[in-house]
């Protein structure tokens, strides 16, 4: 405990009852049998039953702190949103955390880590709920239960195991350059401050003058990008599991404010239809050479929570959660998302988790939702319904009326349409052979080997073609070396 109370307190049960003892249970006789009347017992016993919310199914091992977005920058000529407002300064809330792994999973696996950000404006609350990668593994998100049982366990051995990792992601070409992101020396970050976060979908910018512009958010680490090898991690998965929180928290705690430069890539509305990959497809950045980033402000970290499990386990950051100035592109990944996280708060949490502190707008909620299990907070002198007389919230322009994009066709269920000039491997031997150096390649080649040792020659063959596609002189050398 960070700071143990100086003067103690009386202990009391739930109802605020004074508590007999902390350490001896109500018996007939001292060596009798325990009595159901020993209600502060089984206040005690009962609650520590049902400590645990159920954990995320994706994400469950993170750390978060609160801190601040500062605009220093002027992006007023592409939104509205009023905490992009040059001098604004909005309290933010941001949760690191692994993909697969449970809650008491090592943090310095290899594997993307979410960027999870809450940002408490003064038109409710934005949530971007992004990764430390600019891409993603598949791009539509019928895919996504498949692709994370596919990095989970086997449902007979309970093992993770990279036969089912390899079968999943050599049939899904999609997944070539985020996996090859993930392979490279990026895919261990030192600590979550030493790592850039990414939207990775792209969103919409609207100006006041009802101007779109399509939007990729980009978070550059202020302490430098530094990496685990992979022997220094599973070392560090041995002697200091929650090293990522731990680094986090006691940097915090050390005045040492961890901090990242806000940038974004604008892309006008119509050229963004047109440009050579498909922006909607989340397995495909925007090159910066393009569209170079433009500076928005700085995020700073500075507020450790005092609560792990109220503040940080109970956080519930969902991408539907969006300010006017702002919106949704088609992106398949992200239509996916807008109901999947708010739907799992409500399952995991419940369906009045926005009430919670941590989650709560720091704008007045004048919603007509009423009731549901654990719902504490309330609005009194209107009706439960609309339309009424009697007073109650009213809507007034629609301030999302000019956020919009144009769609047309048939329903379908399609693949969404790949860049006339692009493919699955594109991006991904870019990243490979342009912007990796030869130390790099030869170190992805080492980790990709080292993870072919218990996979099947069947799926080991597709693997080696995997990455022959994505060039061949390294597909070659996994084969050799593995
Ligand atoms: P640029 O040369 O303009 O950008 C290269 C990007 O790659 C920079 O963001 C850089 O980040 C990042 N990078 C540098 N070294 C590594 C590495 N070892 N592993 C992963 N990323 C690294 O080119 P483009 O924008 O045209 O992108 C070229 C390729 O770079 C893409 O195909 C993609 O794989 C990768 N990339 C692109 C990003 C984007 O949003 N355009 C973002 C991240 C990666 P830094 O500034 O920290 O060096």
């Amino acid at each position: 405990m960070s700071d143990a109370p100086k003067k103690p307190v009386r202990a009391t049960t739930d109802t605020g009852a004074p508590v007999p003892s902390h350490e001896i249970s109500q018996s007939v006789g001292p060596n009798g049998p325990l009595l159901l009347q020993d209600f502060h017992f089984l206040e005690h016993m009962a609650h520590f039953n049902r400590e645990r919310v159920p954990e995320r199914n994706v994400h469950a091992k993170g750390s978060g702190a609160f801190g601040y977005l500062e605009v220093t920058g002027d992006v007023s000529q592409y939104t509205k949103a009023a905490l992009f407002q040059p001098g604004t300064k909005t309290d933010m809330l941001a949760r690191f955390s692994t993909v697969a792994g449970e809650m008491g999973s090592p943090d310095t696996v290899r594997d993307p880590r979410g960027f999870a950000l809450k940002f408490y404006t003064s038109e409710g609350n934005y949530d971007l709920v992004g990764n430390n990668t600019p891409v993603f593994f598949i791009r539509d998100t019928m895919k996504f239960p498949h692709f994370i049982r596919s990095q989970k366990r086997q449902p007979d051995s309970g093992l993770q195991d990279f036969e089912m990792r390899w079968d999943f992601w050599t049939l899904s070409p999609e997944s070539a350059h985020q996996v090859t992101y993930l392979m490279g020396d990026r895919g261990i970050p030192k600590t979550f401050r030493h790592m850039h976060g990414f939207g990775s979908h792209t969103y919409l910018w609207v100006n006041e003058a009802g101007e779109r512009f399509w939007v990729k958010y980009h978070f550059k680490t202020n302490q430098g990008i530094q990496n685990l090898t992979g022997p220094e991690a599973d070392a560090l998965a041995g002697t200091d599991p929650d090293a990522h929180r731990r680094d986090l928290f006691d940097s915090i705690k050390a005045g040492d404010f961890p901090s990242w430069t806000v940038a974004v890539q604008l892309i006008p509305y119509e050229e963004g239809l047109s440009y050579r990959y498909n922006i909607f497809d989340v397995t495909k950045v925007v090159s910066q050479q393009d569209y170079p980033l433009i500076e928005v402000g700085t995020m700073v970290l500075d507020r450790n929570p005092e609560n792990h499990f109220a503040q940080i386990e109970q956080a519930a950051f969902e991408p539907s959660a969006l300010v006017p100035g702002i919106g949704f592109s088609p992106d398949k990944m992200l239509q996916g998302r807008i109901f999947a996280y708010a739907d799992t708060h409500r399952h995991r949490i419940g369906p009045n988790y926005h009430q919670l502190p941590v989650n709560a707008p720091q704008v007045e909620v004048a919603s007509y939702n009423q009731d549901g299990a654990m719902r504490y907070g309330y609005r009194t002198n209107h009706p439960p319904y609309f339309p009424n007389s009697k007073g109650g919230p009213e809507v007034a322009d629609d301030p999302w009326a000019d956020t919009t994009f144009d769609v047309s066709g048939d329903i379908v269920r399609e693949k969404q349409p790949l860049s006339a000039d692009d493919d699955d491997f594109g991006q991904a031997r870019i990243l490979l052979t342009e912007v990796m150096d030869a130390d790099e390649r030869s170190r992805l080649v080492e980790t990709v080997a080292g993870t072919l040792a218990g996979v099947t020659p069947e799926v080991r063959d597709r693997v080696y073609d995997y990455w022959r596609a994505i060039d061949k002189e390294t597909g070659d050398r996994i084969a050799a070396a593995s």
